[in-house]
């Protein structure tokens, strides 16, 4: 029986390592698969992860429809066993519903994912659908660690190194002119009160009382500071 699996999680959290895995494990098995991303870091139809592996993929856009990509293929003679779908938060809902119908009616197996939830903690429109319905929806095992040291459950977005809980919900670094677009991933308490690896060490130093325990400003200060790539979200694993 065809599944639609939803693998979700934070930035940072190797969702796209798994993505690449994943198709190459069931390729090895002999089985046909197509992939798919959108917004990858490393542009456009390509599904690369940090650690540096890339494949092929068919970019996703607005136009995208997945059932008939898939009777595309099978109606020219060809095969199609599964489908390895990144960064699933920015696919829209009916695409979701298109790709609930290939595992249905198709018998073709759909590996989703995606991030969870956007730089406002709310959650994306693809991401939304896949977890009303997805057969079943896994939370990576890889946990990405906020600068305290703590489980990162938040994707933060900064702009000019401010943190912002307002704006576009889909943004990619660079796009205008001179503001500079970064994400960050933190955890609940951490991006509740905007507290970035940046502010943390400013914080530090400054003469205003510090929001947060002092065993874990030591924590901080000990750390190395940690600079993020300038990854868009949208490019994120
Ligand atoms: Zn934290």
């Amino acid at each position: 029986m065809a599944e639609l699996v939803f693998f979700s999680g934070t930035m940072d959290c190797g969702k796209s390592t798994l993505a690449l895995q994943t198709d190459h494990n069931h390729a090895a098995r002999g089985r046909a698969g197509v992939v798919f991303t959108s917004l990858d870091r490393a542009g456009e139809e390509t599904l690369s992860s940090r650690l540096g592996l890339k494949v092929p993929a068919f970019e996703v856009s607005d136009e995208t429809d997945f059932w008939k990509h898939v009777v595309d293929v099978l109606e020219a003679g060809g095969r199609c066993d599964y489908l390895i779908c990144d960064e699933a938060q920015f696919y829209s809902a009916d695409q979701i519903d298109q790709l609930a119908r290939v595992v249905d009616e198709l018998g073709v197996d759909v590996f989703a994912f995606g991030i969870l939830t956007d730089f406002r903690t709310r959650l994306f429109p693809g991401s939304q659908r896949l977890v009303e319905l997805a057969d079943k929806v896994q939370v990576l095992q890889v946990e990405a660690l906020c600068w305290c040291g703590s489980r990162a459950t938040q994707n933060a977005r900064t702009v000019n190194g401010e943190m912002v809980v307002e704006g576009e919900q889909v943004m990619v670094g660079d796009t205008n002119s001179d503001d500079v677009v970064a994400y960050e991933v933190l955890c609940r308490r951490h991006y509740m009160r905007r507290v970035t690896a940046a502010t943390s060490m400013s914080a530090h130093i400054s003469p205003t009382p510090l929001p947060f325990a002092e065993p874990e400003v030591r924590l901080a200060s000990a750390r190395p500071q940690v600079v993020l790539p300038v990854a868009p979200l949208a490019a994120a694993p």
